[in-house]
């Protein structure tokens, strides 16, 4: 007979743990929260002492039921749900939930481990310790805060736009995230440039030199006029070699993973959206079949900002990498970095519980997705030990009549780390080996020059690997929380995802409107990131759960109370399109759906003929005179096309000002404070006037 009790989260987990344990210990599963704040109403005491008021989530009954009765049986209980505040609020709420605080007799422990090994779930009974209230009480404010914003905004969307949006703490922060670089992309104005590719030949080789024109304040060549007069001063001439560097450039390991750069290398390595990622480093966590070895916890727990690792997986890597790659490759213990976080930091970088199963050996036993993102921890995690790479390089300045042109090569020596790891954004040798054999008194031929024309690109479109980057950077969000974010504004459509690329929708730019206009503390990145920075606070002890929503509180009501009496002003009736139902005469209305908006009969439910709707902004087609509307794609990205569409295929990203481009006769577009001529090699732009 079972005489302890210990609660986990998940059924695998059960499965993992429950073998080393043996039969004294009965493992089961909570199967996630069991206890929230009520779906119905907000459940926390706004016009009290913000108690929140907790309840039994719906469809738990039964497993709390079976848990109770094994509680009844068991001498002591052990709660190792997983190492962070959302674990340690699972098992306080497992406690209430449970009534086991009732039973002095009967102790209740809470224990955690990094890793579901044998040896760090046995070391997590030994330093069983009480539940650490500091933790509990930094989820209860996340929680509140996440609560109160999405209960309290939620239903000011529902009113101004439709019913079914949601406004969130982090969530609608990092909507702006997007569109604030979408609205940067569509200002930006391209201005043209030039490069040239030299092809240079030294006496007596055959081989060239691939030099580049260095552009400087003085020698940038803007326009054609300034290549040709390039080219008409260096025809013919040969250049000196002003510098010849020689050198080596030495390549630094990289840290073990983190949520956020493993969500990130995971994407541009593996194209893996962060959700998969999660979804499959829980698998790896929680237990693999492996054959011969029955469920084993594959990687070390992965919600995580600590790049730390414990003193027995240093031990453990370096003597694999001394065995596998010989002494050569191993890091020097002074070259690791160390971690920025505080001494104490609990937590450990993303890794694999034991080196020794190498991604081979167990390449059976994984599905494809599994191997593929353990083989990328694994790789990660012995690279962070190993020595740096090496390469030789040479550099050469070369001149001829007051223009500069370099050229670089370089050779990896010895590749460290690089032979286990390297990572989506590589930088390769660059092979310009004749660069070995000049001097600074070599003559070099130009044997040709290539110019190419290029226009400035604004910032790219976000990814999910750079969007969890920068709010990152921004102190927006944690491990626990990148994921499931941008999952949610994917999910509510506000933005689509073409490719790796992340687009704001029409809906998604409605919204993050609205947040802006009414909510623009809300929406803050520095007040956000804030915010996570308290909570932080309550973790360490030093900030009260309660102090933060008793401050957050009163200004988000005022702007809420605010936001609901000015839509009541304008709410008065749905906003007509101006057109009349052909059906009926009626007039239609304008109203949102899932794909952005569109017209309605309002003599709905007699009527109920719906249409497209297109708004108009007041320009005439360049290509046919009919008017250009505001359209989406397929997707739900933004342009601009004709309303003749697909008779007529006028499409731009940017709006129209209506007016042409005086030089080329092309539209002219609107971006920030310019009108910018559409066709880029034509290059007009002229300021914006006020109409007014
Ligand atoms: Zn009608
Ligand atoms: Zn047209
Ligand atoms: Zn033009």
């Amino acid at each position: 007979m079972a005489k302890y009790l210990v609660i986990v989260e998940s059924p695998t987990k059960v499965k993992t743990i429950g073998k080393f344990l043996g039969s004294n210990y009965k493992v089961m599963a909570s199967q996630g929260h069991v206890r929230d704040l009520p779906k119905s109403t907000l459940g926390i005491d706004v016009d009290g002492d913000f108690e929140p008021h907790y309840i039994t989530i719906r469809g738990k009954g039964d497993i709390l039921a079976s848990l109770r009765k094994e509680v009844s049986k068991a001498e002591k209980i052990y709660l190792a749900t997983d190492p962070d505040r959302e674990g340690e609020a699972i098992s306080w709420h497992l406690i209430a939930a449970l009534k086991l605080a009732e039973n002095k007799n009967r102790p209740v422990y809470r224990i955690t481990f990094n890793e579901i090994t044998k040896n760090a779930v046995k070391e997590s009974i030994k330093n069983a310790r009480e539940i650490d209230m500091n933790l509990v009480d930094a989820q209860q404010a996340r929680r509140c805060l996440d609560r109160i914003v999405g209960y309290r905004i939620s239903p000011v969307l529902w009113a101004k736009v439709k019913r079914g949006l949601s406004a969130g703490r982090v969530q609608s922060v990092a909507l702006r995230i997007v569109c604030d670089r979408e609205q940067e992309i569509s200002d930006f104005i391209p201005e043209e440039y030039w490069t040239i590719d030299a092809t240079l030949g030294v006496k007596g080789s055959k081989k060239t030199i691939a030099a580049k024109y260095v552009s400087g304040d003085q020698s940038e060549l803007k326009d054609k006029a300034d290549v040709d007069k390039l080219m008409k001063q260096l025809k013919g001439k040969d250049m000196s070699v002003a510098e010849v560097k020689r050198g080596e450039r030495v390549r630094k390991m990289p840290l073990p993973f983190t949520t956020s750069t493993l969500q990130q290398e995971a994407s541009k390595a593996l194209g893996f959206s962060t959700q998969k990622t999660m979804r499959v480093a829980q698998q790896l966590y929680e237990g693999v079949d492996i054959s011969g070895q029955g469920t084993v916890g594959l990687i070390s727990y992965l919600r995580t900002d600590s790049t730390r690792i414990s003193d027995e997986a240093e031990t453990m890597v370096r003597s694999y990498i001394k065995s596998a790659y010989g002494d050569k490759y191993l890091a020097s213990m002074d070259a690791v970095p160390k971690s920025n976080k505080r001494i104490q930091d609990a937590h450990e970088a993303i890794r694999p519980t034991d080196v020794e199963l190498s991604p081979v050996k167990i390449k059976e036993d994984l599905s494809r997705d599994q191997l593929r993102l353990y083989q990328l921890i694994w790789k990660r995690f012995v690279a962070s030990r190993m020595a740096p790479a090496v390469y030789d390089t040479v550099s050469a300045k070369f001149e001829c009549a007051g223009y500069k042109f370099t050229a670089a090569s370089s050779k990896l020596r010895f590749d460290g780390f690089m032979s286990v790891y390297t990572d989506a954004d590589e930088t390769k040798e660059e092979n310009n080996s004749l660069l070995n054999d000049i001097d600074n008194g070599t003559t070099v031929i130009v044997s040709d020059l290539h110019p190419t024309q290029h226009f400035t690109q604004p910032a790219p479109h976000y990814t999910e690997a750079s969007l969890v980057h920068a709010m990152e950077e921004l102190g927006v969000g944690r491990p626990s929380t990148y994921a499931t974010t941008i999952t949610t504004i994917l999910t509510r459509r506000y933005i689509v995802k073409e490719g790796k690329n992340i687009f704001v929708t029409e809906l998604g730019e409605t919204v993050d409107k609205i947040m802006k206009d009414a909510f623009p503390q809300i929406v803050d990145v520095d007040f956000t990131a804030n915010m996570e920075t308290l909570l932080d606070g309550v973790e360490e002890g030093v900030v009260k759960w309660k102090t933060i929503i008793e401050n957050f509180y009163p200004d988000l009501n005022d702007a809420v109370n605010k936001a609901e009496a000015e839509i009541e002003k304008v709410e008065i009736r749905d906003e007509l399109s101006g057109e009349k139902c052909e059906l009926c005469g009626r007039p239609m209305y304008i109203k949102y759906g899932p794909h952005g908006r569109f017209q309605a009969c309002s003599g709905f439910p007699e009527c109920r003929n719906t249409k497209p709707y297109y708004e108009k902004i007041d320009v005439a087609c360049p290509k046919c005179g009919k008017d250009v509307v505001i359209r989406a794609t397929r997707k739900g990205r933004r342009y601009y096309g004709c309303i003749d569409n697909p008779d007529c295929d006028f499409m731009v990203w940017q709006r129209p000002s209506g007016k042409n481009c005086p030089k080329c006769g092309k539209s002219l577009l609107i971006k920030g404070n310019k009108l910018v001529c559409m066709d880029n090699e034509c290059g007009y732009s002229e300021d914006k006037k006020d109409e007014k």
